[in-house]
């Protein structure tokens, strides 16, 4: 019998073995996430990211060697995950937003938050919230990590009720250790959810630099937007067009003539239906779309 089987009891293994995983983002927690979850037997794994690996990603970011740079991190991670696990894995090579969310995470048991925008973030809140869906919400940022699930308790627009500009680990690092810790503690919440034996009150704390651990206890505000079913990041009435994020700075503009296939450039990525732009300002962003794409009308 598998040692994890030993453990959680025959039963306990035999419901991981039918659910279905969505994680978002196959970036540093991303990767050490996907790995503990493809050791544990679960019958799908669906990866979402829109990024290729760069040189700067192999420190962190356990899937990727130095072959894989300019790959599609998706279709690396996919790779690296089939020898490993039997799990069905199912890959999409985009950005996630408003837009393409019912199809691309559809019929999941719980969805693993490891993107590193708070936009993203709020969308997958949303709809979390809206179809009932456990999301394991996850952070990490210098040597300092959160995780808290969002059920039927606190959601995360409860906790942050606006979408400020936070520091990011692009300005700030981020350090191995705390992606290693928070991604084992995510995986055992995940394991707790889907198994229904969890402790959902709490926003688990960990700072590696003064060597502090917190279960903060986490309170639902009365006039969350999404925990009374607003939903404003999944119906797309908040859309940003600005992220800052691990990579650096992008803009994201939305096509008028929609085209087939990722098309990837030193300056952009062309999704087809979307472009992001990688630039330090809006403005030079919009001009490179306008030149590239034809006029961008909000
Ligand atoms: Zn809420």
């Amino acid at each position: 019998m598998r040692r994890d089987e030993t453990y959680l009891g025959s039963d306990a293994y035999k419901t991981l073995s039918n659910k279905k995983v969505a994680i978002v983002g196959v970036g540093a927690l991303g990767c050490s996430i996907s790995l503990l979850i493809a050791k544990l037997g679960v019958k799908q794994i669906t990866l979402i990211d829109r990024d290729i690996v760069e040189e700067f990603n192999l420190s962190t970011q356990l899937l990727y060697t130095k072959e894989d740079v300019n790959k599609s991190k998706v279709e690396v991670a996919k790779e690296k995950l089939s020898k490993i696990t039997s799990s069905e894995i199912v890959t999409f090579d985009t950005h996630l937003d408003y837009t393409n969310i019912n199809t691309v995470i559809k019929d999941v048991d719980i969805i693993i938050d490891a993107t590193d925008n708070l936009h993203t973030r709020f969308l997958l809140n949303d709809y979390s919230k809206k179809f009932n869906i456990p999301l394991v919400y996850n952070a990490v940022i210098r040597n300092k990590g959160y995780c808290m699930v969002v059920s039927d308790n606190a959601c995360l627009q409860c906790m942050i009720p606006k979408e400020a500009n936070p520091k990011t680990c692009f300005s700030e690092g981020v350090f191995q250790p705390i992606i290693g810790l928070i991604s084992a503690y995510a995986v055992n919440q995940t394991v707790n959810a889907l198994l229904e034996k969890l402790n959902i009150k709490t926003l688990f704390y960990a700072n590696l630099e003064t060597d502090t651990f917190k279960q903060l206890r986490t309170v639902k505000n009365p006039i969350c937007r999404a925990c009374n079913g607003k939903f404003d990041y999944l119906s797309g009435k908040k859309t940003q067009n600005m992220q800052t994020h691990c990579g650096g700075k992008s803009f994201l503009f939305y096509k008028r003539d929609k085209t087939k296939g990722v098309k990837r450039t030193k300056e952009y990525t062309d999704f087809g239906d979307k472009v992001i732009v990688y630039s330090d300002t809006k403005s030079k962003a919009l001009s490179l779309f306008n030149r590239e794409f034809g006029e961008f009308k909000e």
